[in-house]
């Protein structure tokens, strides 16, 4: 009996043994997890709003408006009615309404152009443009352009600066039409270049927003208006011959098309 028992003792401490021995086979630290996958970001790729175009034959055509007005005897005023007409027009057709920063990058690369663009521009700042335009384009929410003569601003029925400066929140870019409205092609390298920077700066202290556009008064310009132009740090430069603006009439040579009393949109814009 006594060998039994010794027996069984010596095979319960094998037993014994062989179970710690597993233990520690069997560490009680936690397992090493796996590491994770690194997050890899999907590289997004850009919104494409538009097309891709040749931009030797991209056309825009570029809408000149002065005055918004009920005097109709003068063909660059276009009466608040019929305004309306054509914004209607466009809005209830798709256009997509441009600022003039938005349309130089498209000029000169033809990419990524959104279906039906066309750009509003109004020249000399006149107050009729915040009074009677302004709330036209806001019902439509259409964007659009002003060419300031910073000179008149608040004077002789032109927009003062709470005027300039709200609608430039709004979206409605100000961009220079010199400082005096002289013609000039009748100007000094040096004194064109002085109406051009110092249009320029005025605004962009006014609205805090760079001007890229310059209109040439009365559509007269020389050679050195072109040069002048670009030293400034213009992207563009608009005359008033009639045409949609395309690259290869020059970046500072862009015709537009100009609206008169009893123009339909549609043809303006065909
Ligand atoms: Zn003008």
């Amino acid at each position: 009996m006594k060998q039994y028992l010794r027996i069984s003792f010596a095979i319960f401490c094998c037993l014994l043994i062989a179970a710690c021995g597993q233990n520690e086979a069997k560490p009680s630290e936690p397992v090493p997890q796996k590491k994770p996958a690194p997050m890899t970001k999907e590289v997004e790729a850009p919104v494409q709003l538009g097309t891709d175009m040749n931009p030797e034959t991209l056309q825009i055509p570029v809408l000149m408006y002065h005055s918004i007005n009920t005097n109709v005897k003068n063909n660059l005023i276009t009466p608040p009615n019929e305004f309306d007409t054509q914004m209607k027009w466009l809005a209830d057709n798709g256009y997509r309404t441009l600022t003039l920063a938005e349309l130089a990058p498209l000029l000169e690369t033809g990419k990524n152009v959104p279906d039906k663009p066309v750009v509003i521009t109004f020249d000399d700042g006149y107050q009729d443009n915040y009074t009677n335009a302004y709330p036209i384009l806001k019902k439509y929410g259409l964007k659009a352009n002003i060419f300031v003569i910073t000179d008149k601003i608040a004077k002789n029925n032109h927009f003062d600066e709470v005027a300039l400066k709200e609608m430039s929140a709004y979206g409605i870019e100000m961009e220079s039409h010199t400082v005096h409205h002289h013609e000039l092609n009748t100007l000094s390298y040096e004194e064109q270049l002085k109406e051009l920077q110092d249009s320029k700066a005025v605004l962009e202290h006014l609205t805090g927003k760079k001007v890229n556009s310059i209109c040439y008064p009365v559509g007269r310009y020389n050679e050195d208006t072109v040069r002048a132009a670009g030293a400034t740090g213009y992207t563009m430069g608009f005359t008033t011959e009639v045409g949609k603006a395309n690259k290869k009439d020059g970046m500072y040579t862009l015709p537009r098309v100009r609206m008169v009393p009893g123009m339909s949109m549609e043809s303006a814009i065909k």
